[in-house]
């Protein structure tokens, strides 16, 4: 994109901004929480909302994924407008977590009101206002953007999804080049912030075997090999007396971005 078509956006975008923002002040009124015991009522009436929004700004096929046991997820897509053209897959999520002890709340959590820097109610920022945010990208360029785009918006991700195990077993559905998973936070109030790496976490299990049999711990504790202690001693070899990271190829590298 050229310097003249960055500012058209712009401009774009500034004029599209009351109306995201009036959007996002009715989705945000609307209670969306997926756990149990809450009403389910809520959670459909925000996901018909979102597909409403999302057929007006130009989203030509818009279904519904039905699991069991989850929210329905919405999923759009927009075909890519040239052969060779990316597909870039949006993510976001429209359920919130409960509101906890309302009393605490300095406004009522599902009545959106204005503070400093933008506006205070119940996941508003986790994560409607990034689902918003996709929105503004849809109505900026007028429902044809200039990749292809599929939608994934899960209705029940803040207590847990059977949807984590779906997409495998439909891998030509959310096949994309590029992801943008609109559920982080920004550095700061006014500060659009792009994520593009995080740290992740592995499951293994780690089987350790030191003798054939068990020895009385009263007369063998602490001579025999133990297990136990095994898996604590190569626990402690992955991190270095700093905390850093001790294992080769994962070093710590310098952070060039932006600092808090
Ligand atoms: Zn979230």
């Amino acid at each position: 994109m050229d310097a003249m078509d960055a500012r058209g956006l712009q401009a774009e975008v500034d004029g599209l901004m009351d109306g995201l923002r009036a959007d996002l002040e009715r989705l945000a009124a609307i209670p969306s929480i997926a756990f149990p015991g809450f009403p389910a009522e809520p959670v459909r009436e925000a996901h018909g909302l979102l597909v409403g929004l999302l057929k007006d700004a130009g989203v030509e096929r818009v279904e519904r994924i039905d699991l069991p046991d989850t929210a329905p997820v919405i999923f759009g897509e927009i075909p890519p407008p040239t052969p060779d053209a990316p597909t870039v897959l949006l993510y976001s999520h429209y359920d919130v977590q409960p509101a906890g002890d309302e009393k605490l709340w300095k406004s009522p959590p599902f009545e959106p009101t204005p503070v400093e820097g933008g506006l205070r109610a119940r996941g508003i920022a986790d994560d409607k206002s990034n689902v918003i945010a996709h929105l503004g990208m849809l109505r900026a360029f007028k429902g044809r953007p200039p990749v292809g785009v599929k939608i994934v918006f899960e209705g029940q991700e803040e207590y847990g999804s059977p949807f984590d195990d779906y997409p495998p077993t439909d891998p030509e559905r959310f096949a994309c080049d590029a992801m943008v998973i609109a559920d982080l936070g920004n550095l700061r109030p006014g500060t659009p912030t792009l994520t593009t790496g995080l740290r992740g976490a592995s499951e293994v299990v780690v089987e350790v075997r030191t003798l054939e049999e068990p020895r009385h711990s009263g007369e063998f504790g602490g001579a025999a090999p133990d297990a136990l202690l095994v898996v604590l001693k190569a626990l402690a070899t992955l991190h270095d007396v700093h905390g850093d990271v001790a294992v080769e190829g994962l070093r710590r590298e310098e952070w060039t971005g932006t600092r808090t």
